[in-house]
């Protein structure tokens, strides 16, 4: 397979503050590439740089074999770039959008298109509704479908599913996969980490750079120690006894539940349970990415 994304020591500024900050990323052709990481990592930039927006201020980006900032006009026309404040026109149609972003990508056989992407996309009942008129998901969807029109090989997605109920991203999501069975490589920033568990492979990124890469699975198992839950009746009360103490100080709260890793599992265990109230329930529990990626982050921190 060839390399969709390729950036080598990628530095890009916004006046003082390095925004990305000497960024290696790889991401494979055919691949749901997911890009996380906290407020200000740098994410929007970089893909501002993959879509040919923004120049490399140093280091190297190849998108599609193709070399940035030179032919930034050929990446422009083969990738489709949904931005995180993606626009539609409020006062079109689903149909007029469709129609207005084929014409802007000089899309010749609008007709057959349009209906491939509102059937794909399931628009196809709203076609006449105003584009304000749609729901939040719906209008993330028909954002889609205008990113989709000249048939992307690589589609770069910036938070696509931010503030979009729980049923629509589903439904966002299967179109995604529908993609990628389609051979259209997908590279997205999510800040739901249990979307970033559906990705081939997800990249952590903190302060400009990534600072782990890998399949979800393999990132979870890479968590050293074990994870215990805790329920308890004020799991607030228990979080800020832990808490003092520098041996529990990875807790942190999961809605009702308290999470804690621990380094030497057995005694560690039987001191927890020595602290918490009889009643308190403790068990093992499977970490999930966001453990995962708290602890990558506290320990880059630390270092
Ligand atoms: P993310 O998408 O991960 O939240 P961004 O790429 O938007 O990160 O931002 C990275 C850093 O660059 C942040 O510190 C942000 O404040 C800064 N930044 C982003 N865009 C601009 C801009 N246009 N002008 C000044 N600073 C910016
Ligand atoms: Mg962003």
């Amino acid at each position: 397979m060839p390399t969709a994304v390729e950036t080598l020591g990628l530095v890009r500024s916004h006046g003082p503050v390095r925004a990305v900050d000497g960024l290696d990323l790889c991401v494979e052709a055919g691949e749901l590439f997911g890009l996380v990481g906290p407020d200000g990592a740098g994410k929007t930039t970089a893909v501002r740089v993959l879509a040919g927006l923004l120049s490399p201020e140093s280091g190297q980006a190849r998108v599609l074999g193709l070399e940035l900032p030179g032919q930034a006009g050929e990446v422009k026309r083969r990738i489709g770039y949904l931005a995180q404040q993606f626009s539609l026109y409020p006062d079109l149609t689903v149909d007029e959008n469709i129609e207005f972003f084929s014409r802007i990508h000089g899309v010749a056989d609008l007709g057959p298109r349009r209906e491939e992407l509102l059937a794909f996309t399931r628009l196809e009942p709203f076609r006449g509704r105003l584009a304000h008129q749609l729901s939040g998901g719906m209008k993330q969807k028909l954002a889609l479908a205008c990113t989709l029109i000249h048939r992307p090989e690589l589609l770069l997605l910036d938070e696509p599913t931010a503030g979009v109920d729980p049923v629509s991203r589903r439904d966002f999501w299967r179109i995604l996969a529908d993609l990628q069975a389609r051979a259209v490589t997908v590279v997205l920033t999510t800040p739901y980490l249990d979307e970033a568990e559906r990705c081939t492979r997800v990249g952590l990124m903190h302060y400009g750079r990534l600072i782990r890469c890998d399949r979800p699975g393999r990132i979870k198992a890479s968590l050293p120690g074990v994870l215990v839950e805790i329920r308890a009746g004020d799991p607030h009360a228990v979080h800020r006894q832990l808490a003092a103490d520098p041996r529990w100080r990875a807790a942190h709260l999961v809605g009702q539940r308290l999470r804690v890793r621990l380094r030497d599992e057995a005694g560690a265990l039987v001191d927890l349970r020595s602290r918490l109230e009889a009643d308190a329930e403790v068990r093992v529990v499977p970490p999930t990415l966001e453990d995962a990626f708290i602890e990558l982050i506290r320990s880059q921190e630390e270092s």
